[in-house]
């Protein structure tokens, strides 16, 4: 099956550095998700502020409303004049130059993961991983973090970074090293998220079973308390085995996500991508299967050296694994020259996935964009002509739309979010 969900996921880092600054009993935390505070648009959240006065802003950013945000923030400055007014997130550290000599309204930016940044705000020095306390996710009203199937979904980690070197992978700009938890901390955390009415936890970790000796501690510790809870990881499938499929059935796992990406292995080795042979991934898909474990295949469509054939075996590969779900990605750049460089907002289109780099491609934007696509429309077919209708029509489609008609806006905020009500009040979806 092809995915394309509206599910709302929590900013783990975001809440975990709440938690911090909440615990050490010397801030009043507000946290504001707006996607589970009904949406809230911005110049509703505007209002809000209206209301209060804070002494510390933090917003963290995203490529996708980078845009929007720097003119949000703006106008909280307007609103805040005496506020320590702080970015974060990897396209503020990306755009810091510009941001430095461009926004006068922003005191700093946050450089590395907003959790460990907030430890080190209140005094914590020599900072690990198991320095980060478990997420209070009574911060927030929780209980709308929905997998629109399976009900309530938390989120969790065992471990952070990882000890590969993908050179496409976006989460080496976030994460150096690669760092455990302690299995009593982790078990602690899913006991809260089990309390909390968590119908499913999902580990956000890079890399879940990278420390096979840790990952079955942990899955052993899970089964022998007796903790029931369907379990969501993300690994390389690579470095599981039966052994370990067996033991992640027993302790309640039911889904592995991992990145296939390219079915063509040099191109793969020059990412420095080390895959398994697809013998045996095709094994180890079709074992999990058999214990009743779903399975969710990620590709990667427009490497730069990729030809129209080799996005072909690509496709043909996920055909052949048949993995429960397949996610066909657009391949993004995410080689920055972060220090070198003066980007402008203008990298991150707004609302859309890709950033505009520019770098030599065998396939342009609009080629590897239709590929992605139409991909995604073939498989679907694969089931059902009803489900690619709604998946690839209904959902990419209208967003797609969406998305064109709202670009423009994206620092207007006041237009913006007129437009969206409008967009919304005639059933329409907005991004
Ligand atoms: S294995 Fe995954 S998380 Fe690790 S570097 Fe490669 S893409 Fe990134």
């Amino acid at each position: 099956m092809l995915l394309n969900t509206n599910d709302i996921y929590p900013d783990l880092t975001f809440l975990t550095a709440a938690t911090v600054f909440a615990e050490s009993g010397d801030y009043q935390v507000r946290v504001i998700d707006a996607m589970i505070e009904g949406r809230m648009l911005p110049d509703e959240l505007l209002k809000e502020l209206e209301k209060e006065s804070f002494d510390i802003v933090i917003l963290k950013t995203a490529g996708q409303t980078v845009q929007s945000d720097l003119k949000l923030l703006e106008a909280v400055r307007a609103l805040m004049p005496e506020a320590d007014i702080r970015i974060a997130g990897l396209a503020a550290i990306i755009l810091k130059k510009w941001i430095s000599n461009n926004a006068p309204y922003i005191n700093e930016i946050i450089e590395e993961p907003l959790d460990h940044y907030a430890l080190k705000y209140i005094g914590k020095k020599n900072i690990g991983i198991n320095d980060l306390p478990i997420p209070d996710y009574t911060l927030v009203d929780y209980t709308k973090y929905t997998d629109e199937a399976k009900g309530l979904r938390l989120t969790l980690i065992a471990s952070r970074g990882c000890p590969m070197s993908c050179l496409y992978c976006p989460y080496k700009l976030c994460y150096s090293g690669y760092e455990t938890k302690s299995t009593e901390q982790v078990i602690e955390n899913i006991k809260r998220l089990v309390e909390l009415g968590s119908k499913e936890i999902q580990f956000r970790d890079q890399y879940f079973s990278a420390d096979r000796k840790k990952t079955k501690e942990l899955l052993e510790s899970i089964i022998e308390q007796e903790i029931k809870i369907r379990i969501v990881i993300e690994t390389r499938l690579e470095s599981l085995d039966e052994e370990m499929l067996g033991l992640m059935k027993k302790a309640g796992v039911g889904m592995i996500c991992f990145g296939v990406e390219s079915a063509d292995a040099v191109l793969l080795e020059d990412y420095h991508s080390i895959k398994g042979e697809i013998r045996r991934v095709k094994e180890l898909i079709d074992h999990a299967h058999s214990l009743g474990i779903d399975t969710m295949g990620f590709y990667i469509i427009g490497f730069p050296e990729e030809t129209w054939e080799m996005a072909q075996s690509t496709y043909d590969l996920a055909d052949y694994l048949d993995t429960t779900y397949v996610v066909f990605n657009e391949y993004e750049h995410c080689r920055f020259d972060i220090d070198d460089n003066e980007y402008t907002p203008e990298l991150f289109p707004p609302f859309g996935n890709t950033n505009s780099i520019e770098y030599q491609s065998v396939l342009d934007i609009d080629e590897r964009e239709y590929l992605a696509y139409i991909f995604g429309i073939r498989y679907a077919m694969r089931t059902s002509y009803e489900d690619s209708y709604r998946y690839n029509y209904k959902l990419v489609n209208e967003n797609r739309k969406a998305i064109e008609k709202l670009r423009p806006l994206a620092t207007d905020l006041k237009r913006l979010s007129e437009c969206v009500r409008e967009m919304r009040k005639n059933g329409r979806m907005d991004p």
